[in-house]
């Protein structure tokens, strides 16, 4: 029997994660072929599936796509060299890539540019590390722990960079490993850890004092998500990730319990989840509020307003897709209203 669920704010979409979404429905609007997406839109599979129905196909790589596809780069972030062949291929390639990753993108390139050998701390395998190594793969070291920084050996200069999504707990260390080891590390003046990653996990610190146990929604590729379990875990409190309800089947919870989500689960499966649980009271949790938004990619804002200058100029105004959800309004138009239109 669950007493108490504290129900975490901010949790779930963050902005970058908002604006991805949104433009891979606005193409879905606008373009009547199949949109490919280079990996997935954003980690989370009940979104990737709403997509999949909807005539998106995921691709892992650019040979996956028909020469003059569409195409649209995930919120993770693309090597330079992947981006080329895509726009090379692709009639029109739209990238989707969250500003905040972008930003990781130009600190690489500024220190390689200058022969600076960067440290880059982030998850093998996972889309972001993969893009952001791809900025300059000769001159970037990924690590992942302690024992990765000790093995380094760099010549000259050093800067260190991080994946945007990691745990606290988990950069921490490193960092302090890093700057230990290499006397004139360079780093950027503001964290790569970005806002959202941080809110949401200061936010769990937060309530652990009134919890026993704590549900992350999200799913298993998603890092924030895992960080969110990390960050609960080092503080020895139960924490559990769970994708929907389905998951709830496999464990034992009771007590007060809180609940949060990664930056790219939806919030109607958390709302699913408390459902299920039917806690005697749920107490709004409110750490901090986010306002933070990015505007959709400035060449899908531009072809959207062309097709819908062309359906005016022929008296098709009905069809104007920037009549009928407003882009111009976006700031207003949520993903899952986007999500809901599909
Ligand atoms: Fe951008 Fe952070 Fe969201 Fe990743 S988690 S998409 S870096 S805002």
């Amino acid at each position: 029997m669950v007493d108490k669920v504290y129900l975490v704010t901010p949790r779930g979409f963050c902005a970058g994660v908002e604006m991805a979404i949104k433009a891979l429905s606005w193409m879905l609007k606008i373009y009547d072929e199949t949109i490919y997406c280079y990996h997935e839109i954003v980690h989370n599979k009940w979104i990737v599936e709403k997509f999949q129905n909807n005539n998106v196909i995921f691709v892992e790589n650019p040979d996956e796509i028909p020469n003059d596809a569409v195409v649209m780069l995930s919120a993770h972030g693309t090597s330079p060299s992947i981006e080329t062949v895509f726009n090379e291929k692709s009639s029109l390639t739209i990238n989707s890539v969250c500003p905040l990753v972008t930003k990781v993108h130009h600190e690489a390139k500024r220190y390689t540019d200058k022969g600076i050998q960067v440290i880059y701390v982030g998850h093998k395998g996972h889309d972001e590390a993969i893009g952001a190594i791809g900025v300059s793969p000769k001159n970037m070291h990924l690590v992942e722990n302690i024992d990765e920084v000790d093995k380094l050996n760099i010549d000259g200069n050093a800067a260190l960079l991080a994946q945007t999504t990691l745990a606290i707990s988990e950069w921490e260390p490193i960092m302090i490993s890093s700057k230990n080891k290499f006397k004139n590390l360079e780093m950027p003046r503001k964290s790569d850890l970005c806002y959202a990653t941080t809110n949401r996990q200061s936010a769990i610190l937060d309530v652990l004092p009134n919890v026993n146990t704590v549900l992350v929604v999200g799913s298993e590729n998603s890092s924030n998500t895992k960080a969110l379990v990390k960050m609960v875990e080092s503080k020895n409190v139960k924490a559990y990730r769970i994708e929907d309800t389905n998951d709830l089947k496999n464990i034992q919870i009771k007590g007060n319990i809180a609940i949060t989500a990664g930056a790219s689960a939806p919030d109607h499966v958390v709302f699913n989840i408390i459902n299920d649980l039917k806690p005697i009271q749920i107490v709004d949790f409110n750490h901090k509020d986010e306002s933070e938004y990015f505007p959709l990619p400035k060449e899908l804002r531009n072809n959207v307003k062309l097709i819908s200058s062309f359906l005016e100029f022929f008296n098709q105004s009905e069809f104007i897709p920037e009549k009928v959800n407003g882009i111009s309004n976006d700031k207003n138009w949520s993903a899952t209203e986007a999500l809901n239109s599909l």
